[in-house]
């Protein structure tokens, strides 16, 4: 790996690590306005074509204090951190909020962030989790509608058709060189380790979109030949709304794994689905949202037609994965729900799992590496046919 892809590695996971500063620093050099997005379902399209800066709200990595008090235990890590960031004003350096989604714990969480930011505008705009039912495009439509006029509202100037189809477009080539890094991975090139990957996702959600595609630019230019290796080819699956901890991506590769594939907002769902350049653009970015639940389903969402257990088994038979970790947030509802349903499927496949909890306050490193290595070694014994690798040229496009 070349010297300035290195540099350029580093400069993403620095603002993959502190967003705040990268946040503070792009109002210092633009004067714009800079939007807090609630994850996983706001199309941040809009407001980078009213000329804000979109940020999705990450976790932080302070332990939580004062929040502690304004939610109950049982909500996600995410959301009492969230809670707690917002006490303490580390949320002070956006301009205002917007959020599409309606996880019962995020609304919780977000009525935290409109007592403590009562100056600054919310706006929260109730998508249709029922996808395939007649009324829904109608209704989603509506709904993207609201969002273009409550952002002009917000950002004092009107967002146009061309300003947004000229997002869209900058947007679809981030994703699409996201995906290429995410092929290389899958095709077995081991010099893009898990945390390098997701910090280039994670960034990709903080930064200035045209600065952050030039970074992509230059990395996939540069990235090199593969070279496989006799590692145990493993699937991350779940965690929504924040990225696991690195430590625990670390860890995972330390016990001699490689992160192959995986279905994480922090990874291949963010960036699953482009928005169609060819259509008005509303309209596309409406269609967006429903067809990448429909590409990665989510069971914050309801759809009868598509489930995320034929989709992550589909996904293990295209990357040859060998077993799969589950990473889940401690108290996240949809993901505890439709756990069982997952590991049904994977016992019926005879696919080797293992679920790992986790929560914003610690991370215990140790007990995660003796059940990593417990894993792998139940892989190794295994005695599977060898992983159907796809070949690199067939996979990055
Ligand atoms: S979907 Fe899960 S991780 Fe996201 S806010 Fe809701 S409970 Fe938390």
């Amino acid at each position: 790996m070349s010297d300035t892809i290195t540099t350029t590695l580093t400069m993403l996971g620095a603002i993959a690590e502190d967003p705040d500063s990268y946040v503070a620093q792009w109002k210092r050099r633009t004067g714009g306005k800079v939007v807090g997005a609630f994850p996983m379902n706001f199309p941040a399209e809009i407001a980078h074509a009213a000329g804000a800066l979109p940020v999705i709200i990450q976790e932080n990595r302070e332990p939580d204090s004062i929040g502690r008090n304004l939610l109950a235990e049982f909500y996600c890590g995410y959301t009492r951190n969230i809670a707690d960031q917002a006490a303490k004003g580390r949320l002070d350096g956006y301009d205002g909020f917007f959020l599409a989604d309606h996880c019962i714990q995020l609304l919780g969480a977000v009525d935290v962030v409109r007592s403590e930011s009562e100056d600054r505008p919310l706006y929260f705009g109730q998508l249709e989790s029922a996808m395939g039912a007649t009324w829904t495009p109608e209704v989603v439509r509506e709904k993207m509608r609201s969002f273009v006029d409550e952002m002009a509202v917000f950002a004092g100037t009107s967002v146009t058709a061309a300003a947004l189809s000229r997002s869209i477009t900058l947007f679809n080539e981030n994703r699409r060189l996201l995906r290429t890094l995410f092929a290389a991975r899958r095709s077995g090139n081991a010099r893009l380790t898990a945390t390098q990957l997701q910090s280039l996702v994670k960034s990709g959600m903080v930064m200035d979109k045209a600065e952050h595609t030039r970074a992509l630019r230059h990395i996939v230019a540069g990235l090199d030949e593969v070279t496989r290796d006799h590692r145990v080819r493993i699937h991350l699956s779940g965690h929504f709304c924040h990225a696991p901890k690195p430590e625990i991506l670390q860890t995972i590769e330390e016990c001699g794994a490689i992160v192959v594939d995986d279905d994480l907002y922090h990874g291949a769902r963010y960036i699953s689905t482009d928005v169609a350049e060819d259509v008005d653009p509303l309209a596309a970015i409406s269609d967006w949202y429903l067809q990448r639940d429909a590409n990665m389903p989510c069971p914050t969402r309801v759809r009868h037609a598509t489930d995320w257990e034929d989709r992550l088994i589909e996904s293990i038979e295209s990357s040859g994965a060998e077993g799969v970790i589950v990473l889940m947030a401690k108290f996240c509802e949809p993901h505890m729900l439709y756990y069982p349903q997952l590991r049904k499927r994977l016992s019926e496949y005879g696919i080797a799992h293992l679920l790992i909890e986790t929560e914003h306050d610690g991370v215990p490193v140790e007990s995660i590496r003796t059940r990593v290595e417990a894993l792998l070694e139940r892989i190794r014994r295994t005695d599977r046919p060898a992983a159907d690798v796809p070949e690199y040229q067939d996979v990055v496009k």
